[in-house]
């Protein structure tokens, strides 16, 4: 038996493989065909899903590796998604992370509830699969437009997701495939602060075994690859606590 298989990583928990530039989507829900469906749906479109039936785990992966959107069921065995919702939005990681709440009829005027506690949309079971794809969109345009982008950009720094190309002031910089996810990951959110953890969730992710010091290693390549002729590092290394994208770069008078 692996160590590394917690009680955290039930046999419902699935995740898509490690896909560039694809916004990550938690889907929360217990019905195990509905879930299925929607995992479906999204992968075809072009996200990257991962779906839990419980609400506890749906809380720790939220802890864990926030992603760019949850599709989270009102009614759950574990944690209620009214109760999800709130803690999430008394956290500083996910205080604005798009949600969108699933519920049941009959279940229609707790929905005012869902809103108040800041849901940011809500869709009544049954519901067609295209309404729910278009709100997904819709929302992640509104609320992330920057994870529906192609190209991120800051300062003299470019990074270009359908043809996995990176440049600097004009130049090509040559990076491995994992110093371009970290990049890309980092580049998502500046300012916010991942830990080795979390990059290594979301850079390797979920299954990978490897020692959180190969963060340091890759992070230290891509360093190098970015500021090959002396400029500044755009990575900050925060002491204890991880590694975050500065956001004042390329914002300097
Ligand atoms: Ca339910």
């Amino acid at each position: 038996m692996s160590m590394a298989s917690s009680p955290a990583e039930s046999p419902s928990l699935r995740s898509g493989p490690a896909s560039v530039g694809a916004p990550r989507i938690l889907v929360v829900e217990d019905e195990a065909a509905l879930g299925l469906l929607l995992s479906y749906n999204l992968e075809a479109e072009g996200f990257a899903v991962e779906h839990v039936e419980r609400g506890d785990e749906a809380e720790l992966r939220l802890l864990e590796s926030p992603p760019d959107l949850v599709i989270l069921d009102w009614m759950l065995p574990g944690l209620s998604g009214l109760e999800i919702c709130r803690r999430m939005r008394a956290r500083e990681a996910t205080k604005t992370l798009p949600v969108i709440m699933l519920t049941a009829r009959g279940e229609e005027s707790e929905r005012v509830r869902g809103l108040t506690i800041g849901a940011d949309d809500y869709i009544v079971k049954p519901f067609s699969v295209p309404e729910l794809m278009a709100r997904v969109r819709g929302l992640l345009r509104r609320l992330a437009p920057e994870r529906l982008a192609s190209t991120l950009a800051a300062g003299d720094l470019g990074l270009d997701r359908e043809n996995w190309r990176v440049n600097r002031a004009g130049r090509d910089v040559h990076l491995g495939p994992t110093e371009f996810r970290l990049l890309e990951h980092l580049m998502t959110k500046p300012g916010r602060v991942f830990s080795r953890a979390q990059l290594l969730d979301a850079v390797w992710g979920l299954s990978a075994e490897i020692d959180e010091r190969t963060v340091d290693v890759h992070v230290g390549r891509l360093r190098k690859a970015l500021s090959m002729v002396g400029e500044r590092d755009p990575i900050r290394t925060i002491r204890g606590a991880g590694y975050s994208f500065d956001e004042t770069f390329g914002k300097d008078a």
